[in-house]
């Protein structure tokens, strides 16, 4: 999988994934949940919520993401020793607790204001937001998007509306450029689906199955190809070698312009 962020956990930190994805930025496992507690660390004078996960596993695990952060630690390991381990790896925690709020907010500032006028984007084109109630379901007229509604409608009904005609678009978009990558590659997903994941644009399965985030219709074309690329070269390369990269080099040629491209998008570009 590939990251957006320069350096990976240490080993300790990500369970072996089950599939092979392509994250918005990496992230481990969560673990199952179990006995919970919220507790309160300082951290080079920072003050760190957490939660211990009392677990069978034999060292203890740490796991960051928009929740914060989780302990993993078996039971005869004392809150001593984890208080310990959480000074150790100190930098980290906070380096990673740093990203993830980068991340969210990130997330926050690409979701589009849901009201009259505001911007939406489809394949890297700005959409203007209309409620309009002449209009039968949502219809794209130039540079606007009209969206039947009363006038009264809230924003939770001109979203529900939206992002259904957005995953519409997206699964259209994903039937026509799937075989067309098939055909170069020389076989097809076992079956392929939509994902609104919140950290991955796209995953392989070892069944042969795909799944694209319908958020990449946001982006160009260009964009949705690398993608699409990437998680079909998997079919033939279940790993990240450099027999993988030479295949989606041999699908989609201009690769590694377009993944900088996707993870200055995601990193400086709200998409609205
Ligand atoms: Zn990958």
């Amino acid at each position: 999988m590939f990251n957006f962020f320069k350096k990976k956990p240490p080993r300790p930190v990500a369970e072996a994934a089950p599939q092979l994805s392509l994250p918005l930025f990496d992230t481990a496992q969560a673990p199952q949940p179990g006995p919970a507690g919220q507790r309160l660390a300082l951290l080079r004078n920072q003050p760190v919520r957490w939660e211990l996960i009392r677990s069978r596993r034999r060292t203890i695990g740490f796991q960051i993401d928009h929740r914060g952060l989780r302990v993993s630690a078996p039971r005869w390991v004392s809150l001593r020793e984890i208080e310990q381990a959480l000074d150790e790896k100190c930098d980290w925690i906070l380096r990673k607790l740093a990203e993830w709020q980068r991340h969210e907010q990130r997330r926050l500032d690409m979701q589009p204001r849901w009201e009259h006028g505001a911007t939406v984007r489809l394949l890297g084109e700005p959409l203007s937001l209309r409620i309009d109630t002449e209009t039968d379901g949502v219809i794209r007229d130039g540079a606007l998007l009209r969206v039947g509604l009363p006038p009264d409608a809230g924003s939770e009904q001109l979203k529900d509306r939206v992002e259904a005609w957005l995953r519409e678009q997206a699964r259209a978009i994903f039937a026509e450029r799937i075989p067309v990558f098939s055909q170069k590659l020389g076989r097809a997903p076992t079956r392929w689906a939509l994902s609104s994941a919140r950290t991955r644009w796209g995953s392989c399965n070892p069944d042969g199955s795909i799944r694209l985030n319908w958020r990449l219709v946001h982006f160009p074309h260009e964009v949705i190809d690398y993608v699409i690329a990437h998680e079909m070269a998997h079919l033939a390369e279940l790993n990240h070698g450099p027999r993988f990269w030479s295949t989606v080099g041999d699908l989609f040629p201009d690769y590694e312009r377009v993944r900088g491209a996707l993870r200055h998008h995601y990193d400086d570009t709200p998409a609205s």
